[in-house]
């Protein structure tokens, strides 16, 4: 722990952490060591750990990262982090993220953005050396997004400020930033995690998950997050299985789905390379592979982009001064509510709130959010046709990219940083659990992940498989 506290210290530059909580962990610690002298240690004892700003920490600092929750502290823990805490773990601060988790390269937070401990090769340092050289090895040379909305978590727990990280996907919140950053992202099932105590974005679609630096560590961590939560009637009663055991375990036989439709015109070469470096590992491991039609994928970006930003301008109207942080001053309520508002919420925030409020207005409901939802039922429909016949999982690229320059993208457009999503967006749409698994480097030394989507509640596949590509 204390090793691991010096190390977010020295790296701040990274703007990884937006809270410390050093004394937090130190007496967690301590506890920890009094229990594992008595014999009675839980899976994750004494293991340091980051906690996404999304998650609401009982008497330390929560804020998704926007200026309306002010220095909002929260009396109360999320059932996910109270669950780490339960079984040992150490927290070492509040991670960064964009603002109510809406971005793809974690820019939007109030905060600023986070550096990616990854640089392109031949801009002086690369992970490893970077990370003794602290401060000033990540002002230097050309900064890369980590990816978002995750991206305090991914670079934390690349750059060695941690040993897993709390996070959450909506979108791909999750994976993206994993494959930006070399490390390993699973998205659950949805149910899987209970979602109360944190920070609501989509509701249909958030889900919580870990991040960590091997496919065995999301599993170790996964088991805790997990569970059946009477707090959250989404969360769903099911068994947990032994996650970790699942790493390892053959591959031999099992069926795995390339969707034709995720061959994109125009998808980087390099990206497709390894794409089929993927398939050969698991061909090679004794899984067979299958072409597959998804054909409703198609739709699920422009659908997704309804979906996310009408239910977040519903979840995002308790944010009006009164309730929590911050308050600007007006003549009346309706100024005082208007002010707040203006000044709490970035311009992410905004544009998602107006898109939102837009989609379920009366007149274009029908047009816009009814038939979003309709879509979104093809796109399930897709994925259990594949699964009935039989596919254990299906295999795409992560990302379109690599990392990207701090500031390069989506600041005329904002569409072209919504692209991001293209691979991720489906498997939330669709309820599935998800991992992304370092798989290679590009022409630029920088990471690439792959994707593997499983079929609902089978989490268990995608770390076997996960592991034979990692
Ligand atoms: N990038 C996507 C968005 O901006 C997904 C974010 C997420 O998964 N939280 O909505």
């Amino acid at each position: 722990t204390a090793a691991h506290i010096a190390a977010v210290e020295q790296a701040r530059a990274l703007n990884a952490y937006v809270l410390e909580t050093p004394e937090h962990a130190l007496k967690q610690a301590a506890a920890s060591d009094e229990r594992l002298a008595k014999g009675e240690g839980g899976p994750l004892e004494g293991l340091p750990v980051g906690i996404k700003d999304l998650f609401a920490t009982k008497g330390v600092r929560t804020t998704a990262c926007s200026r309306i929750l002010g220095n909002f502290v929260p009396p109360y823990e999320s059932t996910v982090s109270s669950q780490l805490w339960r079984d040992g773990a150490v927290m070492l601060g509040k991670l960064n993220n964009d603002e109510f988790a809406m971005g793809s390269s974690n820019e939007t937070s109030a905060f600023g953005p986070v550096v990616n401990p990854w640089r392109r090769k031949g801009s002086n340092v690369g992970l490893g050396s970077n990370v003794g050289a602290g401060a000033a090895g990540a002002i230097e040379g050309n900064h890369l997004v980590p990816g978002g909305s995750s991206g305090g978590s991914a670079a934390a727990v690349a750059a060695h400020l941690c040993l897993a990280a709390t996070a959450t996907d909506t979108g791909g919140s999750i994976r993206q930033p994993a494959a930006f950053t070399g490390t390993v992202g699973i998205k659950p099932t949805y149910g899987r995690c209970s979602r109360w105590g944190i920070v609501a974005f989509a509701s249909s679609l958030d889900q919580a998950g870990p991040i960590g630096k091997t496919v065995r560590d999301t599993a170790v961590m996964l088991r805790s997050m997990a569970g059946h939560d009477p707090k959250d009637t989404t969360s769903v009663d099911r068994a947990v299985p032994d996650y970790e055991a699942s790493v390892g375990r053959s591959v031999k036989g099992m069926r795995i789905g390339i969707p034709k439709e995720y061959r994109l015109e125009g998808l980087n070469a390099e990206i497709d390379a390894l794409w089929q470096q993927g398939i050969d590992w698991l061909r090679a491991a004794g899984a067979e592979i299958v072409e597959i039609s998804l054909p409703h994928s198609k739709y699920a970006l422009p659908a997704y982009y309804i979906v996310a930003p009408a239910e977040a301008s519903s979840n995002l109207a308790r944010y009006d001064g009164v309730r929590y942080g911050l308050r600007e001053q007006g003549r009346d309520i309706i100024e005082m509510y208007e002010k707040t508002r203006a000044a709490g919420f970035g311009a992410e925030v905004k544009r998602r709130i107006m898109i939102g409020t837009y989609v379920l207005s009366s007149g274009y409901y029908d047009a816009y959010y009814l038939r979003a939802q309709k879509v979104r039922t093809l796109i399930k429909r897709d994925f259990e046709a594949v699964y009935d016949q039989g596919i254990d999982a299906v295999l795409t690229p992560a990302t379109p990219s690599s990392a990207f320059g701090i500031g390069e993208k989506g600041s005329a457009d904002p569409v072209e940083m919504y692209l991001n999503d293209v691979f991720t967006v489906t498997v939330n749409m669709a309820g599935l659990p998800g991992i992304a698994v370092p798989a290679g480097l590009d022409s630029q030394g920088l990471p690439l992940g792959l994707q593997l989507i499983g079929r609902p509640f089978d989490e268990e596949t995608l770390f076997s498989l996960g592991q034979v590509i990692e």
